[in-house]
């Protein structure tokens, strides 16, 4: 059991969003305990925008939160690198629509986070444990989350591209694994996805600096790769952004297959409604516990 987590220091960043291609300024302030991550519009009338599965409005290549019509979108590598580095409480204000994509990867934004540092708060952090296992699926793509000790992420994903095609790795997540093994990972695209994308008016902010691109043959970018799997672990990346949304550390094994963001809120809502399959310990339960069991002795 830990204590809460918020910044010493406020995070300012500017950088494109990959969809709208508009410069946006992001201010990550610290928050007190128990507010989680609030996004605040600037540019609409400071809505804020409480980052949980309620406030999920699309999973189209990307995780979108609204609220009272007002929208931020792209959230899943800030959420990682949040969840990552276990802070609890910001606010990040934004004035525009997306949070700023910069290379693709959480890299920079765990680096503005070390820099600002993190303080501890005075109250300790609950978590979400798996009880039994929940799965859903949605044609050859899969998900379950089933009971362990910590967190863990096990993902596989298949194309059949001559590149590559399974990519498959497993890792339990901690702040150190998250930043070694994770956080550079960057975003991927197929080239004639983002060109048609483009077409319609989307991924206007794409481009090699912050998309390792998919030709039909290769890797257009390839001598730039990080890792020899890095798809498979921005993919794990996405997973630990979006499972935050539930609003408290989880405590379970992710196992997912060929998965993607709608994939990872179905499960989160299923989660949800399947009361008796997770229980929340808190600092308070185990607290008693231990009294308990030290009045038995
Ligand atoms: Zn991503």
């Amino acid at each position: 059991m830990r204590l809460q987590n918020t910044l010493k220091q406020e995070i300012a960043i500017r950088g494109q969003g990959i969809h709208t291609g508009r410069m946006i300024n992001m201010c990550i302030k610290p928050a007190s305990h128990d507010t989680g991550v609030v996004f605040i519009r600037t540019d609409k009338g400071n809505i804020n925008i409480k980052a949980n599965v309620g406030t999920v409005s699309d999973t189209t290549f990307a995780t979108t939160l609204s609220s009272e019509g007002v929208k931020v979108g792209t959230v899943e590598h800030l959420l990682a690198a949040l969840a990552g580095l276990n802070i609890d409480n910001v606010f990040v204000e934004l004035d525009g629509p997306e949070v700023p994509i910069l290379d693709g990867s959480a890299l920079p934004l765990v680096s503005a986070i070390m820099k600002s540092g993190i303080a501890k708060q005075a109250k300790a952090v609950s978590c979400l444990r798996i009880l039994e296992p929940v799965a859903v699926s949605e044609g050859s793509s899969h998900i379950a989350i089933t009971p362990y000790d910590g967190t863990r992420v096990t993902y596989r994903l298949f194309y059949t591209h001559p590149a590559f095609g399974e990519q498959k790795m497993g890792l339990d997540i901690t702040e150190k694994t998250f930043i070694n093994e994770l956080a550079p990972a960057r975003t991927f695209g197929f080239l004639r996805d983002v060109e048609m994308l483009k077409s319609k008016g989307l991924a206007q902010g794409a481009s090699l600096e912050n998309v390792i691109a998919l030709g039909d043959e290769k890797v257009i970018n390839e001598r730039n790769l990080r890792f020899n799997n890095e798809f498979v672990r921005h993919k794990i990346l996405d997973a630990v952004g979006d499972l935050s949304l539930i609003g408290l550390p989880i405590y379970g094994h992710i196992i997912a297959n060929k998965s993607g963001h709608t994939l990872h809120i179905k499960l989160l809502k299923k989660l949800l409604l399947n009361r008796d399959t997770w229980e929340i310990v808190s600092p308070a339960v185990l607290t008693s516990t231990v009294t308990e069991l030290a009045a038995q002795i």
